[in-house]
């Protein structure tokens, strides 16, 4: 059996790879200025000069943004749901994915037959790249079908021959049960449901008095999982090594990046379908795959029938760990470092939360839980001009000068690290809530008082 989902594009060198891209865009593009509204508005003063002779073509191309998107869906009629980004006609969409709205109303997209099967191909291709296989019994917890998340990822198991048991929309107690029931040797999870399940699994085995058959571990949809002390509390809790990161995004491909063996950042899994930009996302500039880079991720796709996309900033920002693999695969390797939704700014300085949270847990570790909360005045609060309000949560009990203490031993090493304050609170052990799903990193002052998470 070939160590490779798709050997033949996964081994090629990587100017390779954007070659043969740039050569399928070529045709895919004129075409797309033919079926798309959209596109044929957005590429009107470029297209009479463009020619694709290589990747960096497209940067004669404007991004597309996400607002771009919505303002085409707002011109949805009876025979165009989906608006001016509907791409075929309503007779060949066999399927719709919605985004799960978190930042704004969602967004729709559309499948066509061969999109359904474009997805379940890359996707199995990423599932693949972090290690599952045919003879795997894979917990898939997403709980919504229609989210990116949800129906494609069942299709990536089932396209890859895994067993899939799609547990996700059962209550967390019965899943867990259920998990050691059927043997599962595999669990596909977000960072947070990882590191709550790795809180439980002694218990549920104990419970139903059922072994753990549980191997490996696909974490993601939230940063974390390239975080050192989070992995090891994971792999501790569930007494395993094998824990993969992956990544994607519904506008685009719900799956696209995935960890190989090395567990040393995420390969690029979709260039059969999808060509990838790292730009800088200030200037706009395109970045070469080079160590260390960070940027955003700018997507295109090669092969989408139905809602295709063009340029798309992904708003995600990735650093590159590699360019180079043992694994043999020749794409980029990244890891996640944050949305440009979750960015906060003090006085002028960029800061991630999770950069803040990967410091403090980092350095923390045995005095902290790897759960902590930023807290805002607002939800639409993005600059700071005082202290950034952090609560963190004690590993053992503290009397109140040792808290102290440690408060401002964390204040300081962020303050130092990322030239950012924060004003720590240390709270209690188990006093912050536990997501199934996502564990919230931010939080709204208004809303922590009412007691929601
Ligand atoms: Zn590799």
């Amino acid at each position: 059996m070939s160590a490779y989902w798709s050997a033949e594009l996964e081994t090629l060198a990587w100017s390779g790879v954007e070659r043969w891209q740039a050569s399928q865009l070529a045709e895919a593009l004129p075409a797309l200025w033919q079926r798309s509204r959209l596109y044929a508005r957005l590429h009107a003063d470029a297209r009479s000069r463009f020619a694709m002779r290589g990747l960096a073509d497209l940067d004669a191309l404007p991004f597309t943004l996400k607002d771009d998107l919505r303002a085409a869906q707002q011109a949805a009629g009876t025979d165009t749901p989906f608006g001016d980004n509907q791409a075929v006609p309503l007779a060949d969409i066999v399927q719709a994915i919605a985004s799960s709205g978190t930042t704004g109303p969602p967004l729709y997209y559309a499948l066509t037959a061969r999109d359904v099967d474009v997805f379940a191909d890359a996707i199995a291709n990423v599932w693949f790249t972090a290690g599952i296989r045919r003879d795997d019994v894979v917990a898939h917890l997403v709980g919504l079908p229609m989210v990116a998340g949800g129906l494609p990822y069942a299709d990536g198991f089932r396209r890859l021959g895994a067993t899939l048991c799609w547990l996700g929309g059962f209550p967390t107690e019965r899943i867990v049960r259920d998990m050691r029931r059927l043997r599962v040797t595999a669990l596909l999870a977000t960072t947070s449901f990882a590191q709550h399940l790795a809180e439980r699994w002694d218990d549920v085995g104990r419970e139903t008095g059922i072994q753990s058959s549980l191997q490996k571990v696909l974490g993601g949809g939230e940063p974390g999982l390239g975080q050192p002390d989070i992995r090891a509390r994971i792999q501790r809790g569930l007494a395993l090594t094998h824990l993969r990161e992956t990544m994607g995004l519904g506008d685009v491909l719900p799956s696209m990046w995935g960890e190989c063996e090395m567990q040393d950042g995420m390969h690029f899994n979709a260039q059969r379908y999808v060509a990838v930009e790292l730009i800088d996302p200030a200037s706009g500039q395109r970045l070469p795959w080079t160590d260390g880079a960070t940027g955003e991720l700018v997507y295109t796709a090669i092969v989408r029938d139905a809602t295709p996309v063009v340029r798309y900033r992904s708003r995600d920002h990735a650093r590159v760990v590699g360019t180079r693999c043992a694994c043999g695969r020749t794409s980029p390797r990244i890891r996640c470092i944050g949305r440009t939704d979750d960015m906060l700014i003090f006085k002028g300085m960029n800061v991630f939360p999770s950069a803040i949270r990967d410091l403090v847990v980092g350095r923390f570790a045995a005095r902290i839980e790897p759960v902590l909360r930023i807290v805002k005045q607002r939800h639409d609060q993005v600059r700071f001009d005082d202290a950034i309000p952090l609560e963190v949560e004690a590993a053992q009990a503290l009397e109140p000068p040792q808290a102290e203490a440690l408060a401002r031993q964390i204040e300081a090493e962020v303050r130092s690290q990322l030239q950012v304050r924060v004003a720590v609170t240390v709270l209690p052990p188990r006093t912050l809530p536990r997501g199934t799903y996502k564990n919230a990193l931010v939080a709204v002052r208004d809303d922590v008082a009412k007691g929601q998470p």
